[in-house]
């Protein structure tokens, strides 16, 4: 464990070298950026490990493995869900979630706010937003550019959620720096009508610096921190 812990150390190291770069070449400050540790197909041990680096936020995208393993972790963190999410575990992910980032069509949307309606809770969301022109088929998630204003609409009328800002992945085959390009177009739009919800939850291992650069508020990063997970699936 000794060891493990060091070489996550390194690792979160070398991230925060990146994030510290990309910041001054964006000239933004680094206290605007929140680190989220994507812990998915980690066990509870490993994500108990990030307390002692400081890390605060945890990421996971699926709510089966995800509330398996808050029931075996000891160490307090703010438990963030990332991934796409079938109406039917709205239920589940508002008893965990601090920030559900995966909002992308109305009917998931009004399960929410009666699953945190249920528990009195007001639960905090982002819309994921799809920048995949290519993907006619949404296999990514995300909601068409076309269908947000809508979306937003609906979640900034619920009670019981808080529309706190955007989500999105960079679509694969593309230069990630054009798509958080479109990406900052949409949430410029966006914070016009909704100038509270300041979140953009963009960047992943691969691309921060591109989503530093177009404005990304939080980042998402699995496997420069924790490593190469292997491929299920
Ligand atoms: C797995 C995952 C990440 C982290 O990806 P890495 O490339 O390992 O940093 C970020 N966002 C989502 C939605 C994910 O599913």
């Amino acid at each position: 464990m000794r060891n493990r812990l060091a070489d996550i150390q390194s690792n979160l190291e070398k991230i925060n070298s990146r994030i510290s770069e990309a910041c001054s070449r964006s000239k933004r400050n680094i206290s605007e950026i929140t680190l989220i540790a994507v812990t998915k197909t980690y066990p509870a041990s490993e994500v108990d490990l990030l307390k002692q680096l400081g890390i605060e936020n945890v990421g996971e995208n699926k709510d089966q493995e995800a509330s398996g393993k808050i029931s075996q972790v000891k160490e307090k963190f703010s438990w963030h869900f990332i991934g796409q999410l079938q109406s039917n575990k709205a239920k589940s992910v508002v008893t965990y979630a601090e920030l559900v980032h995966s909002v992308d069509r109305l009917s998931l949307a009004k399960e929410l706010q009666k699953s945190a309606n249920a528990i009195a809770k007001k639960q905090k969301v982002l819309i994921q937003v799809d920048l995949d022109q290519s993907d006619p088929d949404r296999s990514r998630g995300g909601v068409w550019p076309a269908d947000l204003a809508a979306l937003a609409q609906f979640i900034s009328q619920s009670e019981n959620l808080e529309l706190a800002g955007l989500m999105s992945v960079a679509p694969l085959g593309e230069n990630p720096s054009e798509a958080f390009e479109r990406l900052a177009q949409i949430r410029s739009d966006f914070l016009k009508n909704y100038p509270n919800a300041v979140i953009l939850s963009a960047g992943m291992s691969e691309d921060l610096e591109a989503a530093i650069e177009h404005g990304a508020t939080h980042l998402r990063i699995g496997s420069a921190l924790l490593g190469e997970r292997p491929k299920i699936g």
